[in-house]
């Protein structure tokens, strides 16, 4: 065997690069399912289904074209085992190929494993450049070289002129980078009106095997299957990418940071997975985004606002990632230590606010962005709570979740914890934020604008003690200078109350 090509989950391109130089003769594919992956993290059952069966439909595909692929599903005994690299080894020692061939990994631990694995069988490892992204390690590592604080909308304006998206005679289309100022409505007493409600893609023989598969190995995962419905090859891809263009692009950027009860989707793109699977490539989403605007079907703001998530925020993010791994993984920057709450995995718990994102979260691995950042992040930074075990979770529950987008995601963004690498103030709220941004409130124990007493609402009370421990940090940083200043017009006596309240409750996060 002259190549061994090693297809990842998450490695299903269009035109698979590491099959450009592929010769049928003297080559060989091999996808390998493997328990630990799925249970690295005590992964949704959902995220698992979907890695799988993109994996088995996307293997459909290469065997139509009579590619020679050994395909491992979860239960096959050849090269038994339970982590894939276990099982890559058992391929490794039996083949002998000449040299093995993959996309670089998506995970630092993955690619340190596997890279070990071909050193340990003596095989060479050749890694490919990922050509889903539209800039490289080595360039963002070049735009990142000498800057202290790297800032995702500078990085944006470069990709913007580079890749010419949304630009007019040199200038940014409507002579904006950025309209987020137009972004930021809630949907007021009515709640959201004429909500389309997205495409669904109901799961197919190959999904339902996966899915009857996970139930019994993964009988004690969390998370329910009874709603999956996300797209599992690239057909379901483009034409998710279709009905979001056509139905919710236009409606994308007002309610961005909106939430409402019972409604996880608003309009979002819910494309994230697809992309990250590499089931569809970013350009053809930006194109597909910027010729809706350019034929009049969406307004400039909103096609921008969500052109700056894909362009922007996810290269950027992917960017910081490797930059940054490994010590990313353990940052830590305000020492926090307190365990996950038991109700992140449940949903158990009297905060309206929790309760619906991680109700959300459980019934279809998915939960918006905002939820992600400003509910059940937000709590994670004030209620204090272990920076790598809320990155566990995120990394577990979501159907998009991949390390190099989850993790700096939660660690730089949700949580301050590597000391605002790249955010320049740590995004601290109180219950006051979730009651202008959505309806949560109205139906929930505690009242958002109490600050002492059983009623308190927990967000309101941690935000107030995390301002008061971190008094002088804020008040010398311009960014943050008004939340120490606020502190200041707390009633007498009202802050040490508050403080020894919350001292108390953070002590017992799990009966909130
Ligand atoms: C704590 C936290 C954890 C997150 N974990 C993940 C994760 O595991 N995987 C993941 O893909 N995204 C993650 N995100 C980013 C974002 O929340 C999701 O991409 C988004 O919610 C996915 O839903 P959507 O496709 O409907 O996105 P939309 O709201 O429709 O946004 C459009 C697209 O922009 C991209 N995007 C938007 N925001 C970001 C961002 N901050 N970073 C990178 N890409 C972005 C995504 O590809 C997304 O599909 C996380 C954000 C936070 C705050
Ligand atoms: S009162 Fe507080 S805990 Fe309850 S929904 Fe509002 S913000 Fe969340």
């Amino acid at each position: 065997m002259r190549q061994l090509i090693l297809l990842l989950g998450d490695h299903l391109h269009v035109d698979a690069p590491a099959l450009q130089s592929f010769d049928p003769a003297q080559d060989h594919i091999l996808m390998i399912e493997a328990v630990g992956e799925g249970a690295h993290v005590w992964s949704h059952r959902a995220r698992i289904t979907l890695f799988l069966s993109a994996m088995r439909h996307y293997a459909a595909g290469l065997r139509a074209q009579g590619l020679p692929l050994t395909y491992l599903t979860l239960s096959s005994p050849e090269f038994a085992g339970r982590a894939l690299c276990d099982r890559l080894a058992a391929a490794l020692v039996a083949w002998r190929p000449r040299q093995l061939v993959m996309v670089e990994a998506g995970e630092w631990r993955l690619a340190q494993q596997i890279d070990a694995t071909a050193a340990a069988a003596d095989v060479p490892l050749r890694v490919l450049q990922d050509p889903h992204f539209l800039c490289s390690h080595e360039e963002f590592g070049d735009w990142a070289k000498g800057r202290k604080r790297l800032l995702m909308e500078h990085f944006y304006r470069v990709m913007r002129r580079r890749e010419n998206v949304l630009m007019e005679g040199g200038e940014p289309a409507g002579g904006e980078w950025n309209f987020d100022q137009d972004n930021r409505k809630s949907f007021g007493r009515k709640g959201p009106v004429n909500l389309p409600q997205p495409r669904r893609f109901l799961p197919d023989e190959i999904t339902r095997t996966v899915m009857a598969e996970v139930a019994a190995v993964f009988s004690d995962h969390p998370g329910s299957l009874a709603h999956f419905d996300w797209p599992v090859c690239r057909q379901d891809a483009l034409a998710a990418l279709e009905d979001f263009i056509t139905h919710r692009l236009a409606g994308f950027g007002t309610h961005q940071d909106a939430m409402w009860s019972d409604q996880p989707w608003l309009w979002h793109s819910l494309l994230a997975p697809a992309l990250n699977l590499k089931l569809l490539d970013p350009r053809e989403v930006i194109a597909a985004a910027e010729a809706a605007w350019r034929a009049g079907l969406a307004p400039l703001p909103a096609v921008e606002g969500f052109i700056r998530q894909i362009l922007g925020w996810r290269e950027f993010i992917r960017g910081t990632y490797w930059l940054d791994m490994p010590g990313m993984a353990q940052a830590n920057h305000f020492g926090h230590a307190n365990p996950l709450p038991a109700w992140y995995w449940t949903g158990k718990t009297h905060m309206h606010c929790m309760a619906q994102a991680v109700n959300t979260t459980l019934a279809h691995a998915y939960a918006h962005h905002i939820q992600r950042l400003m509910i059940t992040g937000l709590f994670g930074l004030t209620a204090e709570i272990r920076p790598d075990a809320l990155a566990d979770w995120y990394l577990a529950v979501y159907v998009d979740a991949v390390e190099w987008v989850e993790l700096p995601n939660v660690i730089g963004m949700a949580l301050f914890a590597n000391g605002g690498r790249f955010t320049s103030k740590p995004y601290a709220a109180s219950g006051a934020y979730v009651k202008r941004m959505s309806n949560y409130c109205t139906d929930c124990r505690y009242q958002p604008e109490q600050r002492v007493g059983p009623q308190a609402c927990p967000l309101t009370q941690f935000y107030w003690n995390f301002v008061a421990k971190h008094e002088a940090v804020l008040a010398a940083e311009p960014r943050t200078a008004l939340m120490a200043k606020n502190l200041a017009r707390l009633p007498a006596g009202e802050l040490a109350q508050l403080r020894e309240e919350a001292g108390q409750r953070l002590a017992r996060l799990d009966t909130l």
